[in-house]
C-alpha cells in the first residue's frame, strides 16, 4: 500500500510518500518559519499563502524524491484538522484534485493522531498504549486500546505546552518559535527561579500551563524592580524543570492507574532534550516501553498522516470530495 499524504495544518506545507504505512519513500517539508519570525507567531493569512504557493511543488517533490508516479499510489490521505482552517483548505483541496484526477481515494486524517502514528515510522505501536501529546497546541494523556480508537484522560485547561515554552520565550525575546531556543539555554543554566509545579498536587490528569508563563513573568519582574541581572539561561532551565516535573509526574500516575504495553510521547516539545532524557531514564528505572519519534518527525510534517493513514485503508475509512477543513476535531469521534 503506497500513500501520498499531505499536511497543511499550520505553518509547514508537507507532503510525503509512504509504503504500508511505516516505509517512508520520501518526506519534504517546506517551513514557513521564516516568514512568520517577523511578527513572533504564525499569522493564519500569511500561512495560507504560502501554503498556496508551496504545495504543488512539494507534492512533485515528494513524488520526484520517492520516484513513484501517480499510477503507483494507493490513496491519497490529508489532514482535515485540528488547525487553521484557511491552511488546512489548501492542502485538503489539493488533496482533493490529485485524487480526482488520478482516480484515487481519498482518506481524511486527525492531526494528532498523526503526531501519535510518527512513533509507528521507527517501530510498530503496541497496545494497550498511553500517549502523552505535548504540541504547539496539544497536552493531552490519552489512551489508547488499539489502532485508531482514542480515550483522553487528561488534558490542558489552559496553554498547550509548546505554546507556554513559546511565550515563555517571547519573554526573553528569542525569536519564534521560541521552544528550541529555550531548550537550548536550559541545557546550561541551572534551576535556580524556583517556579510552580502547576496542578501537581491536583488529583487530576489535567495540566495547566498559563500560571506558570505568569510566574516567570513575576521572577523577571521582580528581579528588575530589585535591579538583579535576569539570567535567561536560568530562567529556561528552571521553567523546563518545572514543565518535565508536571509531565512526568502526571503521566506516571496516569501508568499506575492503567496497565499498558507502550507509552508513546509525541508532538514538537517531544523534541524537547530535558522531556526526552527524563522520560527515557524513568523508562529505564521502571521498566517500561517508551517510543518517541526521531526528531524530525515530532514537529508537523505528513509522514506522520500516512502512517494514520494506512490503518484507515485497512479499515475502509474513506473520505469523499466533500471533505471539508476542520479548526477543532474530537479525536474521540475517530470509529473504525
Ligand atoms: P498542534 O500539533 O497542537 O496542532 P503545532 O502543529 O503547531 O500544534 P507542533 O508542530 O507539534 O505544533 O510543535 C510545535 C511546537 O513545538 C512549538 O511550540 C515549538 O516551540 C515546540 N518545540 C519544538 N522543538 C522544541 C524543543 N526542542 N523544546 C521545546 N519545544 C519545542
Ligand atoms: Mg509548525
Ligand atoms: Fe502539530
Amino acid at each position: 500500500v503506497i500513500i501520498l499524504s499531505i499536511e497543511t495544518s499550520c505553518d509547514e506545507t508537507a507532503c510525503a510518500i509512504i509504503k504500508n504505512g511505516h516505509e517512508v519513500m520520501s518526506n519534504v517539508v517546506m517551513s514557513q518559519i521564516e516568514s512568520h519570525k517577523r511578527f513572533g507567531g504564525v499569522v493564519p493569512e500569511v500561512a495560507s499563502r504560502h501554503h498556496v504557493e508551496s504545495i504543488t511543488i512539494v507534492i512533485e517533490e515528494a513524488l520526484e524524491k520517492a520516484d513513484v508516479t501517480p499510477k503507483e499510489l494507493s490513496v491519497v490521505a490529508v489532514t482535515e484538522g485540528p488547525g487553521l482552517i484557511g491552511a488546512l483548505l489548501v492542502g485538503i483541496n489539493a488533496a482533493k484534485a490529485f485524487s480526482f484526477a488520478h482516480d484515487l481515494p481519498l482518506i481524511n486524517v486527525h492531526h494528532i493522531a498523526g503526531h501519535i502514528y510518527a512513533n509507528q515510522l521507527h517501530q510498530p505501536l503496541e497496545f494497550p498504549l498511553i500517549a502523552l501529546i505535548v504540541s504547539g497546541g496539544h497536552t493531552e494523556i490519552l489512551y489508547m486500546e488499539d489502532h485508531l480508537s482514542f480515550e483522553v484522560l487528561g488534558e490542558t485547561r489552559d496553554d498547550a505546552v509548546g505554546e507556554a515554552y513559546d511565550k515563555v520565550a517571547r519573554l526573553l525575546e528569542l525569536p519564534y518559535p521560541g521552544g528550541p531556543h529555550i531548550d537550548r539555554l536550559a541545557q546550561v543554566g541551572s534551576d535556580t527561579y524556583n517556579l510552580p509545579r502547576p496542578y501537581l498536587e491536583d488529583d487530576t490528569n489535567d495540566f495547566s500551563f498559563s500560571g506558570l508563563k505568569s510566574a516567570v513573568i513575576n521572577k523577571i519582574h521582580n528581579a528588575k524592580q530589585k535591579g538583579e541581572e535576569v539570567i535567561p539561561e536560568n530562567i529556561a532551565a528552571s521553567f523546563q524543570e518545572s514543565v518535565v516535573d508536571v509531565l512526568t509526574k502526571k503521566t506516571m500516575r496516569v501508568l499506575k492507574e492503567k496497565s499498558v504495553n507502550q507509552l508513546i510521547i509525541a508532538g514538537g516539545v517531544a523534541a524537547n532534550s530535558g522531556v526526552r532524557s527524563a522520560f527515557e531514564s524513568l523508562s529505564n528505572t521502571h521498566g517500561f516501553e517508551l517510543s518517541i519519534p526521531a526528531l524530525k518527525y515530532c514537529t508537523d510534517n505528513a509522514a506522520m498522516i500516512g502512517a494514520v493513514a494506512y490503518h484507515m485503508y485497512e479499515a475502509n475509512m474513506f473520505s469523499d470530495l466533500s471533505l471539508n477543513g476542520r479548526n477543532t476535531i474530537d479525536i474521540e469521534e475517530i470509529r473504525v
